[in-house]
């Protein structure tokens, strides 16, 4: 049989290639600690899970879900959108339940790129944004994020030719890889821009409630004029630590919402109902173990910095997400880089490189290590040396 040419034009999945490689040396019966991928480690929390267990039981949650999400749940997100932003949304028309995030991202594609069309995308970035472009049959413009800007694309700098064919600015702060996050003057430029320019923006925003020091990340939605123009891709995932649950949102203009739910409803039949009510019960309920969580991280996110300085790794302390963007040390690439601290300590890091040609120069580090392997990796990140580093001349 022959695969299509979008299957042959994906590379593998970055994750797919670095778990492959960890594999390989456990296979050897070598521990490796990892510090490469982003999934909470704590549990989603009690009174969540009791609900799924009793909503488990009812037959009605056997059956078809309610395939646009249960009315109930698009008012649980509408609220919680007040409650935390003092944002408004129609229940009905400017929200919808997705199966993760992810699965929104990856569609909305479908909804605004045709052949030939471009959507703007960060450059380092998660890589559905771009991904998803591909297999509609456009192409990704990239747009760097460099430290000098803050991790900030500069909108001013892309062309017109490009522009005129371009649907969609996808954006997301607080930033994974970087940790950057964005003040709402930047949104507010960005929403101009795309009026200016009549794109979508797509902010994905996963991390809002994922912050340390006190920091308060914004919603996209906050801004002035951005239900005019764009939507916001949220999820349970990192803020609830439910990423094995599979149920995010996207939430904002009504057409684009129109859109995604289109093509979700001639793909997909919808998330587990019993998921959808885990998702009111977190949403409604109790949110303590937000903090709590952001506790545990902000500790991690410390001590790791602490040992990276010392074996002279620099990084900037994130003030949000789930990430330590970490500029590799002089001699190295980030694939070098990567490749030295499983040779020499068998500890994982995620290359820079991967996540798009601005990428290089740095390694990810996530903050989602459980305690255990945390003080067994930093054990071993100390003993890290660079044999690399040029020698000074006598
Ligand atoms: C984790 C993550 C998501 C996906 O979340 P799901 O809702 O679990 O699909 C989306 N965007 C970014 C940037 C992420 O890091």
């Amino acid at each position: 049989m022959k695969t299509a040419r979008r299957i042959e034009a994906l590379k593998p999945y970055l994750f797919v290639e670095i778990n492959k490689k960890i594999a390989e040396k456990r296979a050897r019966g070598e521990e490796v600690i990892s510090f490469a991928i982003g999934d909470p480690d704590i549990p989603t929390p009690p009174h969540v899970i009791k609900k799924l267990c009793e909503t488990a039981q009812d037959p009605a949650n056997h059956r078809y879900p309610e395939s646009e999400g249960l009315p109930e749940l698009h008012v649980a997100i509408a609220d919680w959108y007040k409650k935390r932003f003092d944002v408004t949304l129609d229940p009905t028309t400017e929200v919808l339940p997705l199966i993760g995030s992810k699965e929104g991202i990856g569609h909305i594609a479908f909804c605004f790129i045709d052949s030939g069309n471009i959507a703007l995308v960060p450059d380092p970035a998660y890589p559905v944004y771009a991904i998803g472009t591909q297999l509609a049959g456009g192409r990704p413009y990239y747009m760097p994020l460099t430290e000098e800007n803050n991790f900030l694309p500069d909108l001013k700098n892309i062309k017109d030719f490009i522009l005129k064919d371009t649907r969609i600015l996808w954006l997301n702060y607080p930033n994974n890889p970087t940790g950057a996050v964005a003040g709402l003057d930047f949104f507010q430029q960005a929403v101009e821009f795309a009026k200016q320019h009549d794109i979508l923006v797509c902010h994905d925003g996963p991390y809002s409630e994922v912050a340390y020091d006190n920091y308060v990340p914004n919603s996209f939605m906050q801004t002035d004029g951005a239900k005019d123009i764009g939507i916001e891709f949220h999820s349970l995932s990192k803020t609830y630590n439910m990423t094995g649950w599979r149920i995010g949102m996207a939430v904002g203009n009504a057409e684009a919402i129109k859109a995604l739910r289109t093509i979700k409803s001639n793909l997909d039949s919808g998330i587990p109902q019993a998921i959808q009510y885990m998702a009111i019960e977190a949403l409604n309920g109790p949110q303590d173990s937000i903090s709590e969580h952001n506790v545990i991280y902000q500790r991690r996110r410390d001590l790791i910095i602490e040992v990276l300085e010392k074996i002279g790794v620099k990084a900037i302390p994130p003030k949000a997400s789930l990430y330590i963007w970490a500029k590799v040390p002089d001699g190295y690439n980030s694939v070098e880089f990567t490749a030295d601290l499983l040779d020499q300590v068998s500890v994982a890091v995620t290359p820079g490189i991967g996540y798009g040609p601005s990428g290089e120069g740095y390694v990810r580090l996530s903050l989602t290590i459980p305690d255990v392997s945390l003080v067994k990796g930093l054990s071993r990140l100390s003993g890290w040396r660079n044999t690399r580093r040029l020698t000074p001349k006598r």
